[in-house]
């Protein structure tokens, strides 16, 4: 009986994982489970090639060509390790010999300011929908996190062509600082 391989996560790693393992075991059934609507693609255009006239269909990881069943919009709610099977919030249950859990990491919100509308805590392709959505002509915005992510979306953004009139962004933290205060001061 070919190997039932569930991978849970729709990041790099776990995109990376099913690809291989189409290579290393091409009998092997490789199922792919994101709680995100999108299936796997390259997070870091987030923050850079989409906010300067980059296509969305170029920052897909596409899995499915390479035989990968991927399950969108579904979370992991429970592993019975013993009985060897994962169970998703909809009820379904995936039977596995191998299981990988590549759950990465999410944004952190501040109690201050609840992801909800209008704040974006800005991590997947939705919440880049989202954001985009809402720029354009004489829209302002306020970065919050002085990381890569917040220094690149206020280094970025602004050239954005939709925008025409000056943004204004900030970020807290000491590394793009100097960045930022110069995308600010050049409008
Ligand atoms: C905007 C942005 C830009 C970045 N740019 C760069 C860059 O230029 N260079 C760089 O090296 N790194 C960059 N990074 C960081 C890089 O994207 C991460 O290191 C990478 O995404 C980690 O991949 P991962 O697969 O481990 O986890 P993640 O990408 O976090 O993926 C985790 C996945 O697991 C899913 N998941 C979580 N729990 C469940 C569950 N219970 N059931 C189902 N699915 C679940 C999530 O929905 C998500 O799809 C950037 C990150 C962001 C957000």
């Amino acid at each position: 009986m070919a190997n039932r391989y569930v991978l849970i996560g729709g990041g790099l790693a776990s995109a990376a994982a099913a690809k291989a393992l189409r290579v290393a075991d091409p009998e092997g059934r490789v199922t792919l489970v994101t709680s995100e609507v999108d299936p796997p693609y390259r997070r870091p255009h987030l923050s850079k090639a989409l906010w300067k006239g980059g296509d969305v269909a170029k920052a897909m990881l596409d899995v499915a060509s390479s035989g990968v069943e991927v399950r969108t919009g579904r979370t992991a709610k429970a592993v019975d390790v013993d009985g060897r099977r994962v169970e998703l919030d909809d009820g379904e249950t995936l039977d596995y010999d191998q299981l990988l859990l590549a759950t990465g990491a999410r944004a952190r919100s501040l109690p201050v300011l609840p992801a909800a509308p209008p704040v974006v805590a800005y991590r997947s392709l939705a919440d880049y929908r989202v954001a985009r959505e809402r720029s354009g002509e004489g829209k302002r915005a306020l970065v919050v996190g002085g990381g890569f992510v917040g220094a690149e979306l206020a280094a970025g953004r602004p050239r954005h062509r939709q925008c025409d009139h000056p943004c204004m962004w900030e970020t807290s933290g000491y590394f793009p600082a100097l960045k930022c205060r110069k995308t600010i001061a050049s409008g």
